[in-house]
């Protein structure tokens, strides 16, 4: 063996053999801690967190090698575990590393050679696997990461068109269900091409954040979601919210984007920033879909924009 020498835990009801590979394991340069079976072994694993591999006889009494192997492989420990068996156990051995035993050592003439060689495929094993783990754990959490970034506009840093369309279709489903309301806000920046062409584009990017900011500001509700929809067009998902209510949330959104007061000299209806918004409602029917209370909230700002900006309009129930 090369490096450190590991700490191992022996475990065998007979003394006599606990004794000699306790003496080879020392010669090899390991610290060997003994224990008399199962039971004894499972204790001073579950009390002592540096213990780098188990040696273990199969047959012992009460608490046996297979029972300690599946007990410790039930709890998730990856502890390295090597039997010991004699020639005529072969079969228990199998046996043993189906149950998640990583290796055997028979009990025999040539026990002082095998047992470094076993150790040393043991524990390369268990660093292969160790690492792999980590690998793995490693690329779920930077999956999540690019799941998340996916999800998100990467100028305003709110979520994004795609987020929007999985949190419609969700609380779509939710209103079907349930049978409570479901609204939906559209919010446009008005004049912004003139936003853009007084100030440029950097200031139009800025303004864009800020009023993502302000519109995220004002939701409350676990459940509301507001999305940069596209261009300088923000949307709004209200769970358990009537056109009522969905209203007085747009105002509110309306009074946040103004309140920043970002001058906008050259608008054709204030001095500052404002926002048009369309309110659409519906209790979700299993014969429509969402992009009915799309068009719905959309239909509003339209007729917002039209009837001179600056101000909310919620969708006529036909
Ligand atoms: P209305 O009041 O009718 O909404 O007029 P508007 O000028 O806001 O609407 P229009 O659709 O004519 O122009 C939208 C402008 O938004 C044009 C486009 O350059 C600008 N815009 C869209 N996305 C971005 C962006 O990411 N950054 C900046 N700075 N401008 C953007
Ligand atoms: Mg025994
Ligand atoms: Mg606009
Ligand atoms: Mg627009």
């Amino acid at each position: 063996m090369t490096g450190k020498g590991l700490k191992i835990l022996l475990v065998d009801d007979e003394p006599f053999i606990r004794d000699i590979i306790q003496e080879m394991l020392a010669a090899d340069g390991h610290t060997a801690e003994t224990a008399a079976d199962g039971r004894e072994a499972l204790g001073k694993i579950a009390s002592a967190t540096d213990i780098d591999l188990v040696i273990s006889d199969m047959e012992m009494p009460e608490v046996d090698g297979m029972e300690l192997i599946r007990r410790l492989r039930e709890k998730d420990e990856t502890i390295p575990v090597i039997i010991l068996t004699g020639n005529d156990e072969i079969k228990v051995a199998v046996e043993a590393m189906k149950a998640g035993a990583d290796d055997y050592l028979l009990k025999d003439e040539n026990i002082q050679d095998a047992i470094p060689m076993a150790i040393h495929r043991v524990m390369e094993k268990h660093r292969l696997a160790e690492k792999n783990r980590q690998l793995m754990a490693d690329l779920a959490r930077k999956n999540r990461e690019l799941e998340r970034l996916s999800l998100l506009d990467g100028l305003t840093d709110i979520p994004n068109r795609r987020y929007f369309d999985r949190v419609l279709a969700k609380e779509w489903m939710r209103s079907l269900e349930s049978g409570t309301p479901l609204s939906l806000l559209m919010a446009d920046i008005d004049c912004f091409k003139r936003f853009n062409d007084a100030y440029g584009h950097p200031e139009g990017d800025e303004c864009l954040r800020r009023v993502a900011g302000a519109l995220h500001g004002v939701l409350k509700k676990p459940g509301d979601f507001v999305a940069r929809y596209g261009g300088e067009e923000f949307a709004a998902v209200l769970p358990e919210t009537t056109a009522a209510d969905a209203k007085v949330i747009a105002e509110a959104m309306r009074d946040g984007v103004r309140a920043l007061n970002i001058r906008h000299t050259d608008s054709e209806v204030d001095d500052r920033v404002t926002l048009s918004i369309g309110v659409g409602a519906v209790v979700a029917d299993a014969a429509a879909e969402p992009g009915e209370l799309i068009a719905m909230a959309d239909g509003a700002l339209y007729r917002a924009k039209r009837e001179g900006r600056n101000r909310t309009i919620a969708a006529q129930k036909d």
